[in-house]
């Protein structure tokens, strides 16, 4: 026992002890390095070749394009608001007053089978646009209800606006301003590129409306399905359009769900929407 006492203390030292055996002298040295000599292919530890992960996305990214939100029918809602001020119109000798609805915080969308609802070719299309330019699609009008229509274009052509049946858009891509004919052009691409459309010409052939009777002066496109306007930047200015960029309105025709042509309707309009 008494030997352990000495042993341990005395081996302590010794360890703690070794940096103080080295001279000043040799402190101040640089330390020198030895080679190592193997051939390349000898190794202790094998490692694998790495291999490139996909990042999994962020429970915020799902709903992403790129750096773009997806488009949903949340960016479809009226834009109307009890804030806006009273506007007076005169139509036909009479004066009348129009007030704005309260917003989607006072309607909903349109109601089908119990469910608010925008045709969701409008939304494939929005998001195909942003997908494609990886620029953003700024949707000036989705739905407008009844009184919002009638409060942002009073005019006569607009008394039927699919703006209330949920079958209408109008839009405009940021940085695409000026050139609203490329953004045309990928809508007709859309429809020759996708699986679902691409064999059928009643899809893929688009055909120019060349009557007079719209409010654009550029001839719309239109096939099938929907219905293509462009709206130059001193034409088609409303309430939910007064920027001063052109923009393009789509229009759906053709629901291929139920197999049946979408048309505006006075129930449609009023009925289909729950108000809060
Ligand atoms: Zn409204």
């Amino acid at each position: 026992m008494k030997r352990l006492f000495f042993t341990l203390p005395l081996l302590l030292f010794t360890c703690c002890g070794d940096a103080d055996h080295f001279s000043t002298a040799e402190k101040k040295r640089p330390p020198k390095g030895e080679y190592l000599y193997r051939l390349s292919n000898e190794h202790t530890f094998s490692l694998q070749s790495p291999i490139v992960q996909q990042r999994r996305q962020y429970p915020w990214e799902d709903g992403t394009i790129g750096h773009l939100s997806k488009i949903t029918k949340e960016h479809f809602r009226c834009n109307g608001s009890r804030l806006n001020p009273e506007r007076t119109i005169t139509n036909d000798g009479q004066t009348t007053t129009l007030y704005d609805c309260g917003g989607s915080e006072r309607h909903s969308l349109p109601m089908v089978e119990d469910k608010e609802h925008i045709y969701p070719i409008l939304i494939d299309l929005a998001n195909y646009i942003q997908q494609e330019t990886k620029k953003k699609v700024v949707i000036t009008c989705g739905h407008r209800c009844p009184e919002h229509n009638t409060y942002a274009d009073p005019s006569k052509t607009n008394r039927y606006s699919k703006h209330m049946i949920g079958a209408e858009a109008s839009f405009y891509v940021q940085g695409l301003e000026s050139d609203p004919h490329a953004v045309v052009q990928l809508i007709i691409d859309y429809y020759s590129k996708h699986p679902d459309y691409k064999y059928d010409t009643a899809y893929t052939n688009f055909q120019r409306y060349d009557k007079d009777d719209t409010n654009v002066t550029t001839p719309p496109w239109y096939n099938k399905e929907i219905f293509i306007k462009l709206f130059k930047n001193d034409e088609g200015r409303d309430f939910d359009n007064r920027h001063p960029f052109p923009y393009i309105s789509l229009q759906v025709r053709y629901d291929r769900e139920t197999q049946s042509r979408v048309i505006y309707s006075w129930d449609k309009a009023h009925r289909n929407i729950t108000r809060r």
